[in-house]
């Protein structure tokens, strides 16, 4: 789905009894909160489903980083962090944040130090009503709302750029620039038109704030119209991101593939995760396209410290993330197996209390592992 090129390096092939044996290293890096519980349940279910395909296998190695480590070491991840990770096919990441670490030190600490210094420059945001979900949204049928968000992931408002000055005076000032690049903004484009065009209804939706933001966004506009023209069966059109919210409640199916800054695009995907029923079944992948690096894969929640420990949280968005790794190391079959796993569970009614039901991490997780072990042998 992501890119057609072979899988990171680090992916390798071996011969077992006569059949090819494809290896995997994923790097987990569970984090904070909720984010070990649901990275542990992705994990038991990936080697479930390695097993029962016999075609390829993970080797997984599980790095403690976060606000743990932070309060020890003074640091989220160690100074040669991205080295060490470097040599991995994936990332399977958690979530970060803790109540007495600021929300910034534990975000560029260590998500956002790895999607910049990768250059995971696309972060990719599916989104449609599960088999046996329901929307908020009165008259939303699943096949009504069925998106795919792609977000500037390496540069916009996220830059990191701007300052503080005259500190805890009347004076005080703080800037935060967003930066926009030529080269940063055509080869999201680029990427965007290509997945759409791959999409059944090749229609996208490119959402700035030009009325407002008069160079940046009117920079997004104009490239947009230069790339349109490589992808001449894309139908295309633009939206105010404030007009694109009122669009996603009042006509969910007239979009489907979106492309949006990195703040813009963040906010869009917490809003399509909700309206397609709950925040915890939403995934994610930052895409290094280019593959010159490995790309991370991550449920779209937080941290979620009000649920923590208690052994609620839904694993769904960890596991539909497991979908996209899949997908991404070229293990095509035994992603879309994973994908029918999940959707028998979710269908079957056992749900966690985020979908209104009273179901356990521990019990949706077996579920689904029980679904891949049922599957017909001769899918395998
Ligand atoms: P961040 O700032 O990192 O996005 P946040 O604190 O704003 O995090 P979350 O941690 O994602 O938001 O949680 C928002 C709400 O959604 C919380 O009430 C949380 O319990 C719920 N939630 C998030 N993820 C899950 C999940 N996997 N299962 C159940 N509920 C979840």
């Amino acid at each position: 789905m992501v890119e057609d090129k072979p899988s990171h390096e680090t992916s390798r092939g071996s011969k077992f009894l006569g059949c090819e044996m494809r290896e995997h290293a994923i790097a987990a890096i569970p984090g904070d909160g909720i984010g070990p519980e649901v990275i542990a349940a992705g994990l038991e279910v990936l080697q479930v489903l390695a097993q029962k395909d016999g075609n390829f296998r993970l080797r997984v190695e599980t790095f403690p980083w976060g606000s743990d480590y932070y309060k020890k070491h003074g640091v989220m991840m160690p100074g040669d962090g991205l080295e060490r990770l470097r040599a991995f096919s994936a990332i399977y990441f958690g979530a970060v944040g803790a109540p007495d670490v600021p929300d910034h030190v534990t975000l560029w600490g260590l998500r956002l130090a790895i999607c910049q210094g990768f250059d995971q420059y696309v972060n990719l945001r599916p989104t449609r009503i599960l088999q046996g979900l329901s929307s908020p949204l009165r008259d939303c049928k699943p096949g009504d709302l069925d998106w795919m968000i792609v977000r500037e992931n390496s540069e916009g408002e996220y830059a990191g750029l701007g300052g503080r000055a005259h500190r805890g005076s009347p004076e005080e000032v703080a800037t935060e620039t967003a930066i926009f690049t030529r080269r940063g903004v055509t080869r999201i484009m680029r990427f965007a038109f290509k997945l759409a065009q791959r999409r059944p209804r090749k229609l996208l939706t490119v959402v700035t704030k030009s009325n407002a933001q008069r160079h940046g966004m009117v920079f997004w506009d104009e490239i947009a119209a230069e790339v349109a023209k490589e992808f001449r069966d894309v139908t295309w059109d633009k939206m105010l991101v404030d007009a694109m919210t009122t669009r996603m409640v009042g006509k969910p199916s007239s979009i489907d593939t979106i492309v949006a800054t990195n703040l813009h695009a963040d906010i869009l995907s917490d809003l399509a995760a909700a309206l397609a029923g709950s925040l915890g079944i939403a995934p994610t992948a930052n895409v290094d396209p280019e593959r010159r690096f490995p790309s991370m894969f991550e449920p779209i929640h937080g941290a979620a410290f009000d649920i923590t420990g208690k052994g609620i949280a839904n694993p769904i968005g960890a596991l539909w993330t497991a979908v996209l790794m899949l997908d991404h190391l070229g293990e095509k079959e035994a992603a879309l197996r994973l994908m029918q796993a999940v959707e028998r569970v979710t269908a079957s009614g056992l749900h966690t209390p985020d979908l209104g039901g009273k179901a356990t991490t521990r019990e949706v997780t077996s579920a689904v592992c029980d679904a891949i072990q049922l599957a017909n042998a001769l899918m395998f």
